[in-house]
């Protein structure tokens, strides 16, 4: 759907939204608090303040609610989403409630939701349809959506008019009222519709049940204000606030005193850490430079910006340590042309020249990349400019996707031009190149040895154990689970499409 035939469609949509179970009118609650995409109303909010709150808690009164209850939650997309539901499961369980992996015994199920691309749409709306059933079945059963889809207006309106089973649909920015959420639906059993279109403030004191033990997830910052005209994350996820350094330090702390082995720190664009910060000059080189000095084996990063990436952070992640050299940096076309239509806000040109700082300062740094193909307008020439890119640069590999307009985006003003058989030829030629590289770069590593942080048993042997170079590189291997939560030194005897096959040659950190 193009931005002029979403426009009709609300028309329509205007007309028939109403929560046929209780009867409220939300076309109403959206003329109040939602307001659409907009980037000139977007570009003023950099502006706005970001206030700094320690005082999340559960009302007294809401204190044992879960009692005797149990939720689900299922995510979709990226990890921001996961880290999501590792709050929303926090707060689960300060409200009584107990975890279950499965919808049959649930009391709460939640859908955290992604909005990056169509086909994510799609199979939440599909789960939803396979949720009816056992709503049916058990009507005290409530049933959320939350996450990035919940602030599009289109989504809303859809599921009010065809899937009122739904109990409650909240938005982002509304994590934190879960409990007085919950609360509504249980009390009203009607559909409790919370979507702040404003972007929060930081809440820093929110629970946190985190999956696992051995690799951690640690928000630096929120939302995004790069604009790139494709992508629908500014207005999901509002501004860029950036947590306060202290914050962050002291939770890597913790994380490593608990003995996490690795440490991913999270935002849509972390090389914009800092720059919100009105009383100093403070950027993710600063906080990467504090956080090698405590006693944990691994950092990373991601997703980085080529625009934001400064001289200083290469320099910082050139003194090595815990700092992994291994960086993803979406490109998303070889050609300016394009990249100007994207609004990436760099050239060709400068992407080259940011690779070849990177490669000078580490040179065994691996680089991998998010590539579009089929842009509006993108011609033949601009895409064989996006194959010459990878080859020179020679990404060690990269998720690639072929262009979908996302509704309320400027690029969905753009007349989507390309037919789909030339994207889809155009991915598969550039998938062919991406795997002979990775093909390439996977046989280096026969007989080399490395060092691989045990996550578990192989999906597919359970006799096989599984982890992760430091270059995200999955290695299988055979050796007593003892070793799992652990850095161990591995020799790579195979290269396969995809992994590594390798023997344990001998354990070299202790979990703490
Ligand atoms: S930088 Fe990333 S998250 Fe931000 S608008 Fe661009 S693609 Fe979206």
């Amino acid at each position: 759907m193009n931005e002029k035939q979403r426009l009709e469609s609300q028309q329509v949509q205007a007309q028939d939204s109403t929560d046929k179970k209780s009867g409220k009118d939300y076309s109403k609650y959206f003329e109040a608090v939602y307001m659409p995409p907009s980037l000139k109303e977007a570009k003023k909010r950099g502006k706005e303040e970001v206030a700094y709150h320690n005082d999340f808690g559960i009302p007294e009164e809401l204190l044992g609610m879960g009692k005797g209850r149990k939720f689900y939650i299922r995510t979709y997309g990226c990890q921001m989403n996961e880290h999501d539901t590792e709050v929303l499961a926090g707060i689960f369980m300060q409200l009584g409630f107990e975890p279950t992996d499965s919808k049959e015994t649930a009391d709460v199920i939640l859908l955290n939701t992604c909005a990056i691309r169509e086909n994510a749409e799609d199979k939440v709306f599909g789960e939803l349809g396979h949720l009816k059933p056992l709503k049916k079945e058990r009507p005290d059963l409530l049933i959320g959506v939350c996450g990035c889809m919940s602030q599009e207006e289109s989504v809303v309106n859809r599921i009010l008019q065809k899937h009122h089973f739904v109990d409650m649909i909240f938005g982002t920015h509304n994590i934190h009222r879960l409990p007085q959420i919950l609360n509504e639906a249980y009390l009203s059993k009607e559909m409790v519709v919370e979507v702040w279109s404003k972007e929060g403030d930081v809440i820093e004191n929110l629970p946190r049940v985190r999956k696992g033990n051995i690799k951690g997830w640690v928000n630096i910052m929120y939302g995004c204000d790069k604009f790139c005209t494709y992508c629908i994350v500014p207005y999901t996820r509002g501004k860029e606030r950036s947590r306060r350094p202290e914050e962050i330090i002291q939770e890597v702390r913790h994380l490593a005193a608990q003995g996490y082995q690795e440490i991913t720190l999270l935002g849509q664009n972390v090389n914009a850490y800092g720059k919100d910060f009105p009383d100093m000059e403070y950027g993710l080189g600063h906080l990467m430079d504090e956080l090698r000095k405590i006693d944990i084996p691994r950092i990373r990063f991601t997703t980085s910006h080529p625009r934001d990436f400064d001289d200083y952070l290469i320099e910082v992640l050139a003194k090595g340590g815990n700092l992994l050299d291994h960086i993803h940096l979406p490109v998303q076309s070889g050609s300016s042309e394009v990249l100007k239509l994207m609004a990436r806000k760099y050239s060709r040109e400068h992407y080259l020249e940011l690779v070849r700082k990177i490669k000078e300062a580490m040179p065994n740094a691996s680089l991998t990349t998010d590539i579009i193909v089929g842009f509006p307008n993108e011609t033949e020439e601009q895409f064989e400019e996006t194959l010459s890119l990878y080859r020179e640069v020679e990404f060690d590999s990269a998720y690639t996707f072929i262009y979908s307009p996302r509704e309320g985006t400027p690029a969905a003003k753009m007349e989507d031009n390309i037919p789909m058989e030339v994207k889809k030829e155009r991915l598969q030629r550039l998938n062919s190149v991406v795997n002979e590289i990775s093909a390439k770069k996977l046989k280096e590593y026969e007989g080399k040895i490395v060092e691989v942080l045990v996550e578990g048993e192989s999906k597919n042997n359970p006799e096989v154990l599984a982890g992760y170079t430091s270059k995200s590189k999955l290695v299988n291997f055979r050796a007593p689970k003892s070793a799992i939560g652990k850095i161990v030194k591995v020799k790579v005897v195979k290269a396969k499409t995809w992994t590594l096959d390798g023997e344990m040659v001998e354990e070299t950190v202790e979990v703490k």
